[in-house]
């Protein structure tokens, strides 16, 4: 394991970072999170606020940071399609300008950094279930290219500094992660049914509901950003983090509704641009280099959550 240190965490005040924050904090490290709330919030870390070892500052990544930390970990960016298309100019200068940022900092200060990066960069696969080594299928064009080719273009920064500059990265490619301190609004799909079958309204499913994604609970995926932390420089990535469990979106809707006891109906929707046919990990890289896998099943990360959305609708 890592000694404790001081970590700054971008985007720590959204749904994955608050979650890091308080792991790290738990941890003993010295937590700087950086934020410029754009889709998260100071709520996500209100537990921490007060802590001696948390700190937050409000700080858009595009801009250049002055700090001294030991590790980063670059989480800055909307991950809801709704809002990284909400100005989408903006989304690719976070992931790259982000990049650039943050790598710079880390050169400066010779510190280990992990960009969250996304299954994403596969775009619409064309093998299944998706492997590091596939290049992937996207679209540098749509809609989606702003988010898909920004976090392409950042882990080929990554790449170079490490080239370059023999910096130390660690590069995770983040597949469908949901849990509590999602935004209800946030538009993503697990949120999006969870809210709509509280309030017994329409369940909206886009295209015909048989594309697939596999879903993996929050707490899993933290455990796994901090083995990859922990592994020494010659684990650099890019390593897929996500649980291989894959599901229909009917399915998903269907194990909503049960769960929740809702009386919602499910309506049909066109199916946004681009939008992936499915999707699953290969985790064999992750199983090996850092003896992980995911340990919570869909039917109780989803209790959880919904408890979450129960609790604050
Ligand atoms: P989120 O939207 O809840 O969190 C993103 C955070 O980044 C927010 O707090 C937001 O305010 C902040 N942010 C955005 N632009 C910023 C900027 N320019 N400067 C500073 N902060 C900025 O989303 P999340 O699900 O927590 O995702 C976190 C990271 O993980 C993102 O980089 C995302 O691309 C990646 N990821 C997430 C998933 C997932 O399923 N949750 C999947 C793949 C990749
Ligand atoms: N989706 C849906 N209904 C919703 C929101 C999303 O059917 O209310 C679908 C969406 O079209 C996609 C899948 O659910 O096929 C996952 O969407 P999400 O935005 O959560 O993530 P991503 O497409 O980035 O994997």
């Amino acid at each position: 394991m890592l000694e404790s240190g001081r970590v700054l965490v971008t985007g720590g005040a959204g749904f994955l970072g608050s979650h890091l924050c308080e792991r790290l904090i738990k941890d003993g490290n010295d937590v700087l999170c950086v934020d410029n709330y754009f889709t998260g919030r100071r709520t996500n870390v209100e537990s921490l606020l007060r802590h001696p070892r948390f700190e937050i500052m409000r700080h858009d990544v595009t801009f250049p940071l002055y700090v001294e930390v030991d590790q980063i970990y670059n989480l800055a960016c909307p991950a809801s399609p709704i809002h990284y298309q909400h100005d989408p100019v903006q989304t690719t200068k976070t992931s790259v300008h982000g990049a650039i940022n943050m790598l710079g900092l880390a050169k400066r200060v010779r510190a280990t950094i992990f960009q969250a990066s996304t299954s994403e960069v596969y775009g619409d696969p064309q093998i299944h279930p998706q492997t590091e080594e596939y290049w992937g299928h996207v679209n540098p064009i749509g809609l989606r290219s702003c988010y898909d080719e920004g976090k392409r273009c950042a882990e080929t920064l990554f790449f170079d500094y490490h080239r370059q500059h023999r910096l130390k990265i660690k590069v995770g490619r983040i597949f469908n992660t949901y849990g509590p301190r999602m935004h209800p609004n946030d538009g993503r799909v697990v949120s999006n049914f969870i809210v709509q079958a509280l309030g017994n309204r329409d369940i909206t499913i886009y295209g015909d509901g048989s594309q697939t994604r596999s879903f993996c609970y929050v707490s899993d995926l933290i455990e796994a950003f901090v083995r990859l932390m922990a592994t020494g420089p010659e684990v650099t990535g890019p390593i897929n983090l996500g649980n291989p469990v894959e599901f229909t979106m009917v399915q998903l809707a269907e194990a909503v509704i049960r769960l929740t006891g809702s009386s919602s109906r499910l309506v049909f929707q066109p199916l946004p641009s681009d939008d992936p046919r499915q999707r699953q990990p290969d985790i064999s890289r992750a199983r090996q280099l850092l003896g992980w896998e995911p340990r919570v099943a869909l039917e109780d990360g989803l209790k959880e959550t919904i408890a979450y959305f129960r609790s604050i609708l």
